[in-house]
């Protein structure tokens, strides 16, 4: 459903992404890990279109909804407002359709997001981005700065997304171990290049 081939992003004269391909089937959960700077959130907002591709390209069958690094709410804002937010487009889902794939927002509708700790803040930000019903979620480092537990549980709401709703996942994750326990296909950037990709299993044991 997505593919993406020999993309090439650059950022004036600096090359961010030097011929990167990668497919993914619909309903497929692909992990990107890589040092800082390889690239990753590049390459997920060239497939969001936030950023341009210099050449190859970018083709998706479906729609795609990014969580954003560090969330980015309105923090002044109700987390109800936020969500709403999210489903600002032509096909969008129910505030109540969302509430009722993440339970955890339902006693939470009416406080400020900026109030909210971090993991409450990442469901906002995975539940904004589910109002627009995509077939892809793309989620830029999802256990930044969250204790394990709290990042357990999203991952629990992220398997239950891709196995019972079809939802694809492409997750860019600092921490390798989560992408590989999460995410069957993991792929590796470095320095804006693919230097490893395949199965999660195949590559833990190669580590
Ligand atoms: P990662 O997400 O893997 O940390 P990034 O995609 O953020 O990597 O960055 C890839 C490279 O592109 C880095 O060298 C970074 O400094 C550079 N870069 C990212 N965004 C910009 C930008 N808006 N302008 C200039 N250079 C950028
Ligand atoms: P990441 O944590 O993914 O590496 P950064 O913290 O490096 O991202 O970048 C945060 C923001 O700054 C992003 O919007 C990115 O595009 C931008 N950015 C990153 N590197 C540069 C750069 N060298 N010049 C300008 N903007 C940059």
């Amino acid at each position: 459903m997505l593919r993406i081939d020999d993309l090439v992003v650059r950022y004036g004269a600096a090359v961010a992404l030097d011929g990167v391909s990668l497919h993914l089937d619909a309903g497929e959960m692909v992990a990107l890990v890589g040092p800082n700077g390889a690239g990753k959130s590049t390459l997920l907002n060239a497939v969001s279109g936030l950023v341009p591709a210099a050449s190859g390209s970018v083709t998706c069958e479906g729609r795609i909804a990014q969580v954003p690094e560090g969330r980015q709410m309105f923090p002044d804002m109700t987390v109800e407002d936020n969500l709403v937010l999210g489903g600002w487009s032509i096909r969008n889902r129910d505030l109540s359709e969302v509430l009722d794939l993440l339970p955890d927002l339902v006693r939470l509708r009416k406080a400020k997001a900026g109030r909210l700790s971090g993991g409450q803040q990442q469901m906002v930000a995975i539940g904004r981005a589910l109002m627009a019903k995509p077939d892809l979620l793309a989620i830029d480092e999802l256990s930044l700065g969250l204790a394990p537990l709290v990042v357990a549980e999203l991952a629990e709401h992220l398997r239950f997304l891709n196995r019972d709703r079809g939802t694809a996942i492409l997750l860019v994750e600092q921490e390798v171990s989560l992408a590989f326990d999460l995410c069957p296909r993991t792929c590796v950037l470095e320095a804006g290049r693919v230097v490893a990709a395949g199965p999660s299993a195949e590559l833990a044991e190669s580590e």
